[in-house]
């Protein structure tokens, strides 16, 4: 089983505009058009099983539209695609719409340090965090270098892991491997703490020392690693073959790939889920 934890799709009428813009700063050529579709059709072709489709609410006042859409992935997609909510730190309703994100079903949410524009450790951000630690409310953060905003980077691996320490019931994942680019920090800060969790995405394409990579993994909770392609920027079959490609024991590759994910997500309690549909199979 092959689930990707950080993959982004877009509302079809969006699509085209969302992709092609963001394809325009980062100058990397998309894997999808973006849409669900589009999607679905390339995780049946490489493999992957489950997508978490991560939102991200660049204004305030866009959350609620976002996560009702988000809501609704997981049945629209007959399991395939988990949507995560998003709030904007600006929006004066956010803890209270992470109780509304609670009410829907969602698992998690992602949060943005460069679009939305915080820095990870700022005191204004300790309600929301408090208020997702108290929900049991799972949170991605971007982390790391971002080509949105070159020269500043929010959400650096010592601020991160600031908010981990004083947060120690808030599953948080820091993506890229805990920060693009700046994997050293990964090593010294972030590295070893027990309710941090990393994805892969981009490790491939932005050249993760695999090196570095396997001594991360060593100093670090084994059930907190997670596949991640952040497609359409990443082919999603790169990033698995670079998993498999690290030389990690069979088990342990098996839980990036997808055991962790499964048990995080607990996709076997929701209803039209592919385990819930095997194991149903499997009865008659
Ligand atoms: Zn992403």
């Amino acid at each position: 089983m092959k689930i990707d934890f950080h993959i982004h799709t877009f509302p079809d009428r969006i699509a085209p505009k969302a992709v092609g813009r963001l394809a325009s700063i980062s100058g990397i050529t998309p894997f999808t058009d973006g849409t669900t579709a589009d999607t679905l059709k390339k995780m049946e072709k490489n493999g992957i099983d489950v997508s978490v489709c991560l939102n991200i609410a660049t204004r305030p006042g866009q959350e609620q539209t976002i996560n009702d859409t988000a809501a609704t992935l997981f049945d629209e997609s007959r399991g395939k695609l988990v949507g995560f909510g998003s709030v904007h730190p600006n929006s004066p309703g956010a803890a209270s719409e992470l109780t509304r994100c609670k009410a829907l079903g969602l698992k998690g949410i992602k949060l943005h340090p460069d679009y939305q524009e915080f820095i990870v450790d700022e005191k204004r951000l300790w309600p929301l965090y408090e208020a997702l630690s108290e929900l049991d409310l799972f949170v991605t953060f971007h982390s790391g270098w971002d080509c949105y905003s070159p020269a500043k980077i929010h959400c650096p691996p010592e601020n991160a892991a600031r908010v981990a320490k004083a947060f120690p019931h808030l599953r948080m994942c820091f993506a890229h491997f805990g920060g693009l680019r700046m994997w050293d920090d990964v090593d010294n800060y972030l590295a070893g703490l027990d309710n941090v969790f990393f994805d892969t995405a981009m490790a491939a394409t932005m050249g993760l020392d695999p090196a570095l990579a396997r001594r991360i993994v060593s100093r670090h909770n084994s059930d907190n690693i997670l596949l991640g392609s952040d497609c359409p920027w990443e082919d999603p079959s790169i990033s698995a073959a670079w998993v498999e490609s690290l030389g990690l024991s069979d088990s342990l590759t098996e839980k990036i790939l997808g055991t962790n994910a499964l048990r995080l997500l607990d996709l076997s309690s929701l209803p039209n889920s592919p385990v819930s549909r095997d194991s149903q199979q499997q009865k008659q």
